[in-house]
């Protein structure tokens, strides 16, 4: 796969589906992760350019507006249209977040296709949303409608800066809500590049917005704006208790959170050693760790607990880090420098916590944040990188007995998002499946699909993105009692 030359072409903020200057003229630099250099600036958003783009959404929003009076059906019509100019453009937008994120290019690429098909999956629903009648006491016809909620904000991180955006622009446009979009101040690019998509598929103007800016000033105003319904909100678990104290101080605005995590990935003695290697590989490293869901906690059964260490170093050590763009390349560089400062900084916590350091844990080169594939054992439930996020490209391995054991370890943590499993047994699964505080639960496996919800127990958050239930968290329901004459 060939990026071809990758060029920024937008770099202003995205409202009434005209890109224009920040308010103040303000611009913020954007940096390759890959080489430290400057590849863009882009227009700066703060507190007035969030008053414009929430106006620009209410207004699209309006009882009597384009969008407000379009077809549900049309509504879908146009989510799969967007869906259809992301995959026209996936090699492009791939390019440029590989260069921006320093994500593996043909990732980046798979990351846009994969985005393009939870649009799909949102653009059926439109016109199969619906409300019920209900047989309430006394002479009434009785129904529930479900509303959209109004103008959303969205602040959405730098890890999988297109698909965490579409995982809430999906729900959001297929139950008519309106957006004001605000990606992470690291990665803006890729926004834009679609942004400039909505326009070509035919949205009314106003109906997204996106803000480039950063979470203190622009994400703040937006949580805090009195015009502005629901955040949906894909961040670290520090900032998601912010944003909670913003909807309390404003207007009470409806509150979903997709938070961090320390996800248990639990290795039994029937497992396929070599298989069970990569899969907890995958988990502890996918895109260079930085994924809220990472199996950053691998516990194996004692019985194969030396072979799969073994394993594993090795695994880690034939991993090719480097250039994201070059086809052999295995791991990028991490995605700035306070990410790369605090990972070196847990990789110091873990030898002096006494964690025994098996492979990695050096900077590799002088230019870009490259990180060696660390791996640790003899890692105890106490130490520091058995219990906060790490978000990098570090898995510590745990050693446990019995399965009651391992329940009570891997719920030992203020997070719960989500948590994996490798055995042949299915009482096993079955048992550590119902008992392990997550949301989502992997089998033999790892990963989501569209189609199911995913979100935290605990403190990795409130509500659901993807599946039908992301949906509800877009709607109101109206209860409407219509007076009979007679029971009938
Ligand atoms: P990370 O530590 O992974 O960068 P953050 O939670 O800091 O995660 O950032 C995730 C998103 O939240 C980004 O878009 C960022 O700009 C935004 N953000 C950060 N701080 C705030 C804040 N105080 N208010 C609103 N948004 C914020």
């Amino acid at each position: 796969m060939d990026p071809g030359i990758i060029e920024v072409k937008y770099n202003k903020l995205f409202i009434n589906n005209e890109f224009v200057d920040a308010v103040s003229n303000k611009t913020f630099k954007v940096i390759n992760p890959s080489t430290e250099k400057i590849i863009a600036e882009i227009a700066e958003a703060d507190k007035a350019d969030v008053d414009k783009a929430v106006a620009a959404a209410k207004a699209a929003f309006l009882r009597g507006s384009e969008w407000r009076s379009m077809d549900a059906s049309q509504r879908g019509k146009l989510i799969n249209k967007l869906a259809d100019l992301m995959d026209r453009n996936a090699k492009e937008i791939g390019g440029l977040e590989s260069l921006n994120c320093g994500k593996i290019y043909s990732n980046a690429v798979r990351e846009i296709y994969g985005a393009a098909n939870v649009l799909r999956y949102y653009a059926g629903y439109c016109d199969k949303i619906h409300g019920n009648t209900i047989p309430a006491d006394g002479n009434y016809f009785s129904l529930t409608r479900k509303e959209p909620i109004g103008v959303v904000g969205q602040i959405v991180p730098w890890n999988f800066p297109i698909t965490l955006m579409i995982w809430k622009w999906g729900p959001a446009l297929a139950t008519g809500c309106t957006i004001v979009t605000k990606p992470a101040e690291q990665t803006p690019l890729t926004a834009l590049a679609v942004a400039a998509l909505v326009k070509e598929a035919g949205f009314p103007p106003g109906v997204i917005n996106v803000i480039p800016g950063f979470g203190p000033i622009a994400g703040e105003a937006l949580c805090l704006h009195n015009d502005v319904r629901k955040v949906a909100f894909t961040g670290s678990t520090k900032v998601g208790h912010r944003i909670m104290e913003y909807a309390a101080k404003s207007n009470l605005k409806k509150v979903s959170l997709e938070l961090g995590g320390k996800s248990p990935f639990v290795i039994f003695n029937d497992a396929d050693v070599n298989e069970a290697v990569e899969l907890a590989h995958i988990a502890a490293y996918v895109n260079h760790g930085q994924t809220c869901c990472a199996g950053s906690r691998t516990f194996v059964q004692s019985g194969i607990y030396e072979e799969f260490l073994r394993k594993s170093i090795e695994k880690a050590k034939a991993k090719k880090v480097g250039d994201p763009f070059k086809p052999e390349t295995e791991q990028g560089p991490q995605i700035d420098k306070p990410s790369f400062e605090k990972i070196m900084f847990m990789i110091e916590e873990g030898k002096r916590q006494g964690a025994t350091l098996e492979t990695g844990g050096n900077r590799i080169g002088n230019e870009g944040y490259f990180v060696e594939p660390t791996i640790f054992s003899s890692v105890t439930d106490d130490m520091t990188i058995a219990r906060e996020e790490i978000f990098g490209p570090v898995q510590s391995i745990l050693k446990f007995e019995t399965l009651e054991e391992v329940i009570e370890r891997a719920n030992d943590t203020y997070y719960g998002l989500a948590a994996g499993i490798i055995t042949k047994d299915i009482n096993t699964a079955l048992v550590f499946a119902q008992s392990v505080e997550a949301g989502s639960v992997w089998v033999n496996c790892f990963g989501s699909a569209p189609q199911t919800p995913f979100g935290g127990y605990k403190q990795s958050g409130i509500g659901r993105d993807l599946g039908e239930e992301s949906i509800q968290d877009y709607l109101e329901t109206k209860t409407i009692s219509i007076k009979l004459p007679m029971k009938c």
